[in-house]
């Protein structure tokens, strides 16, 4: 498969990126590592005439810093290998680590980035395809046509996001820092993601992710990812929890647990884990969270696994992935 032509732009500097980004009326996509926009375009998914490579901007690289008022920061054009690699990423965020270091394959995460990753495009059965393929079966509304065909009778998309870092992010309550042509906003991660596939999330049209901030609790809390996909060695999930739980004694100080993969958003699930906050973490309240997780999520038929399996195991790797969080036999 070969690329579709596009004007490649390679600024130094966010400033130089908006402005260039301001000059493309629209038709352009910044670009991280590629390893997600390019095989896009291969199929000829949504392709724009210019690219804007952040690549050269190396501000935005630094894998992890500390907070001068405490908590850590992660560059959104930091290699994921980079970030796996660090040191204070490993003592501080070992469920970063975790998520991160099954993301795709070890050469994918050479050159792919934290920022693409978070920004990742929705997936779904019926868009990553081919061209010929997508026009033998029709073409549906996420590009060039105009229907949905797993839901067809509404007029959203229920393309799935799959990726496997935001939801620990969203557990370790992160906030995402956005630059773009009316400045900097900070945006919690909780908040970022929009329920309709085309749309995906709140990122504004030349808005760039610059920086990933975490706060200092992180680092005090027990955090991880489990993830279910087909081939372990390389495959987006089909369904991956995050959680961040921080006990005082054997009480809850605080429990989060985001699910990814089930729907078109990552999904955090305050009204399931805040009614626990102060009680002991036993197995029987384990199952309590796991139990109400799982009837929350409404997988449609759009991956490979079928949406009762991925349902079931939400349940699953909640129960299994707290239970090893807070060492409850
Ligand atoms: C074989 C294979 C397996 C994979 N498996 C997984 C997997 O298991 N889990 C998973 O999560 N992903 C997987 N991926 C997808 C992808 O490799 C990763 O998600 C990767 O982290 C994407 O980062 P990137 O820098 O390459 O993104 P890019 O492809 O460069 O960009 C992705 C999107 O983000 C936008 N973007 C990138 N950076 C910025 C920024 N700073 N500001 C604004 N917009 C930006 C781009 O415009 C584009 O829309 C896989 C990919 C391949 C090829
Ligand atoms: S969910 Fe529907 S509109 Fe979205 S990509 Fe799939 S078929 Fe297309």
């Amino acid at each position: 498969m070969i690329l579709p032509p596009f004007q490649l732009h390679r600024p130094r500097s966010v400033e130089e990126a908006l402005m260039i980004a301001g000059d493309c009326a629209g038709d352009f996509d910044f670009l991280g590592g590629g390893t997600d926009l390019l095989p896009n375009y291969k199929n000829r998914l949504n392709a724009r005439g210019h690219v804007i490579s952040l690549s050269r901007v190396a501000d935005l690289s630094t894998p992890f810093r500390r907070l001068p008022g405490g908590g850590f920061a992660l560059g959104a054009m930091a290699r994921l290998r980079d970030i796996e690699a660090d040191e204070g990423v490993r003592r501080n965020l070992p469920g970063i680590l975790e998520a991160i270091s099954q993301i795709a394959t070890p050469l994918v995460r050479q050159s792919a980035t934290l920022g693409g990753n978070l920004l990742l495009e929705t997936r779904c059965y019926y868009f990553n395809q081919g061209y010929d393929w997508r026009a033998s079966k029709g073409f549906c509304m996420k590009a060039e046509g105009d229907v949905c065909l797993v839901v067809p009778q509404k007029e959203i998309c229920y393309a799935i996001y799959a990726g496997d870092a935001a939801p620990l992010l969203m557990a370790l309550g992160a906030t995402y820092t956005l630059v773009g042509f009316d400045g900097p906003r900070e945006m919690a991660a909780a908040d970022f993601y929009h329920p309709d596939g085309i749309r995906k999330s709140d990122l504004r049209k030349g808005e760039i992710l610059t920086e990933v901030k975490i706060p200092a609790e992180a680092a005090v809390s027990a955090s991880g990812y489990a993830k279910l996909r087909l081939r372990d060695s390389f495959d987006f999930p089909d369904m991956g929890v995050g959680a961040s739980l921080r006990l005082e004694g054997a009480r809850i100080e605080d429990l989060r647990v985001a699910v990814t993969a089930v729907s078109m958003t990552p999904l955090l699930f305050p009204e399931v884990t805040e009614p626990f906050r102060g009680l002991a973490l036993t197995g029987e309240l384990i199952e309590a969270v796991a139990d109400g997780i799982q009837k929350r999520c409404q997988p449609v038929r759009n991956v490979m696994f079928p949406p009762q399996y991925r349902k079931s195991m939400v349940g699953v790797y909640t129960r299994r992935l707290l239970r090893r969080l807070g060492g409850v036999e």
